[in-house]
């Protein structure tokens, strides 16, 4: 059985003005589809045949982790982001982050300077810890703390230059203001559990 491109849970222009339908016609339709097809093709004859998507991450290296990281990241980061998204965080994710980071902007002002500085293409995380606190974390490439057994991933933003240069070229900064205009609070609480 191939993996498939989940469907977005969006329509592609739903996002905009903030991230636009070309954006999500490239790094959807295009990026986040290549790498679903290269797991693919990598995957016939190896260990990895008949695995799940999880499964081949916590056990794989090289292309193949590389691949199907990308496709799990993808996939959640699409959630990550909703067109009812943004504003302050509601729920017990706004109580979890007013005691880990002091208040929304403190949290926010945080997030942002690791996301400016997470170095090329990259992806920073809003994680869960075991002991129930949360923590941001920086990835390179498409490493995931889907492989850290010791946190749970909340949120994502992607930092890879074709999640922005579109719509913003080289401006990170400017893409971030987007990211908090459609973040998805509902998705980090059903993370949170
Ligand atoms: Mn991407």
């Amino acid at each position: 059985m191939a993996f498939e491109l989940p469907a977005l849970p969006y329509a592609k222009n739903a996002l905009a003005p903030h991230i636009s339908e070309e954006t999500l016609e490239f790094h959807y339709g295009k990026h986040h589809q290549t790498y679903v097809d290269k797991l693919n093709g990598l995957l016939p004859g190896s260990e990895f045949e008949g695995k799940g998507l999880e499964d081949i991450i916590k056990t794989s290296s090289g292309g193949v982790f590389n691949n199907a990281a990308q496709v799990w990241n993808h996939t959640f980061y699409w959630h990550s982001l909703s067109p009812a998204g943004g504003g302050e965080p509601t729920g017990a994710i706004g109580e979890a982050i007013t005691a880990a980071f002091g208040s929304f902007a403190a949290f926010k002002e945080q997030f942002n300077t690791s996301a400016v500085n997470n170095f090329g293409s990259s992806w920073t995380w809003l994680v869960k810890k075991a002991d129930g606190g949360l923590a941001i974390v920086n990835t390179s490439n498409a490493a995931t703390p889907l492989t850290d057994a010791s946190v749970t991933p909340l949120i994502t933003v992607d930092l890879w230059e074709h999640a922005y240069y579109i719509d913003y070229r080289n401006a990170r900064p400017k893409y971030l203001e987007s990211f908090w205009a459609l973040v998805n609070w509902d998705f980090a609480n059903s993370n949170l559990g």
